[in-house]
């Protein structure tokens, strides 16, 4: 098991890719704090790990909330003393064309998806710093390499965390930390359900695969990037996406 004695942080854990991610890098040994918004949910997962042997403490915060997100990294030192992966995956959609987007819904996918990364590494960094050692990966996405119709805040939210990412991974690197992003294509999840059948018909045509992507498909290049096969990969976007995005 490649992760013993390690602990790692993954953000949006209660389900689809998050889950998948946890599962992926628990099952090599890590211990999985599993941050999420909604309690039962997530003590559900814990239960599933804890029956799978995967040590996992399961931690209600909301990402947006820098407070919060301060509590967890502070409980998470106190309790194992370190922090070796941060996954950065919770994410949220509210999609519709630029001149009828709502200003709330503006600001809460930029608040989860690229404020909740902020606030998270602003707050584990300084221990990974102090340990000369980290590995941070977020989920960023397709949407963010090249756009998408009625997607232009999470959009920008994508591609404002590949260039975070890029900039922290600079700050970091000579400390040993590595910071990279995952961009998934089309990964058939709960928020990919929710489209209509001819949008996701459409995304189908432009996926040279011919078929949607698996939550253990993008865990697995999480894992990647986690290992020590990864040391020399910083501030990369690694494309999971069946060859949507060349
Ligand atoms: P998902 O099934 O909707 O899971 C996202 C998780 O994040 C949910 O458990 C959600 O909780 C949680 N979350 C939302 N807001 C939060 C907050 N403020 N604080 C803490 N947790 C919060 O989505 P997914 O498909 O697995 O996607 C995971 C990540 O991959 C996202 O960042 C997404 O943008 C990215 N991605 C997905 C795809 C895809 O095709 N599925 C493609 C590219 C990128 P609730 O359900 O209670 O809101």
């Amino acid at each position: 098991m490649i992760f013993n004695q390690k602990v790692s942080i993954v953000t949006g854990a209660s389900q689809g890719i998050g889950e998948a991610i946890a599962r992926e890098i628990g099952q090599e040994g890590a211990t999985i704090v599993l941050v999420d918004i909604l309690k039962e949910k997530l003590e559900e997962v814990a239960g599933r790990f804890e029956a799978q042997g995967i040590k996992a403490l399961p931690v209600m915060a909301d990402v947006t909330d820098l407070r919060q997100v301060e509590g967890v990294v502070e409980l998470v030192m106190k309790d194992f003393g370190r922090i070796d992966h941060l996954i950065n995956n919770a994410g949220v959609t509210r999609d519709s064309l630029l001149l009828r987007m709502k200003e709330e819904d503006w600001d809460l996918v930029l608040a989860v998806n690229l404020k909740g990364a902020f606030n998270f590494c602003r707050s584990v960094v300084k221990h990974m710093v102090a340990a000369r050692a980290g590995r941070i990966v977020s989920i960023s996405s397709v949407v963010g390499l090249m756009g998408n119709f009625g997607q232009a805040n999470y959009a920008a939210s994508k591609a404002g965390l590949i260039g975070f990412s890029k900039s922290l991974a600079k700050e970091v690197a000579a400390r040993g930390i590595t910071v990279n992003c995952i961009a998934p294509g089309y990964i058939a999840t709960a928020m990919t359900e929710k489209l209509s059948e001819e949008v996701k018909k459409a995304f189908l045509e432009n996926i040279p695969m011919k078929r949607f992507g698996l939550p253990e498909e993008i865990a697995k290049a999480v894992k990647f990037l986690c290992s020590d096969e990864a040391a020399y990969i910083t501030g990369q976007v690694i494309s999971v996406n069946g060859g949507m995005y060349m």
